[in-house]
């Protein structure tokens, strides 16, 4: 299978309760290779274009508050079938549904403040990087 990049960012719950290196770990020795990462925080309005997909879902509103609550880190990842195989790191969207050892299982503390964000397919991949990252900041 053909080397791809998924785009991932660890959420302002699991980066305020410390967990940033215990995530990086777990995706390091997954296999997956950092291309690009940083901290950074989101304003509402930005959380709001990341996620405009679910803009008509009623969770929306509270989505742009929490992902702009606090210090994000977001990173471009590098590996054989990048987006399905980092979907399965993480774990179900629903904490309570993740499968042990998941990302989501150990660290999330709720069905939206769930730890991390993967994308969905390569082409959402190719968009989430680029909505962070330059290509001159992707080694
Ligand atoms: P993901 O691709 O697994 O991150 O899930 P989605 O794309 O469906 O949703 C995006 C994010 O919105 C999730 O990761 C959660 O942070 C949040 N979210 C999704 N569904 C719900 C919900 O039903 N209620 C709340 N409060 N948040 C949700
Ligand atoms: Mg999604």
């Amino acid at each position: 299978m053909a080397t791809n990049q998924t785009f991932t960012m660890i959420k302002p719950d699991a980066v305020e309760a410390g967990h940033t290196g215990a995530i990086i770990k777990l995706i390091e020795e997954a296999g997956f290779r950092i291309v690009a990462m940083k901290k950074t925080q989101l304003t509402t309005e930005r959380a709001g274009q990341f996620y405009a997909v679910h803009s008509e879902r009623p969770f929306y509103n509270g989505l742009r508050t929490y992902m702009s609550s606090g210090a994000i880190i977001p990173m471009i990842l590098e590996k054989e079938n990048a987006v399905a195989d980092f979907r399965k790191l993480i774990g179900a969207t629903n904490p309570a549904q993740a499968e042990e050892g998941t990302i989501r299982k150990l660290f999330a503390k709720s069905l939206e403040a769930n730890a991390i964000h993967g994308s969905d397919s390569d082409e959402n991949a190719a968009i989430e990087g680029s909505f962070f990252f330059a290509g001159t900041e992707q080694y």
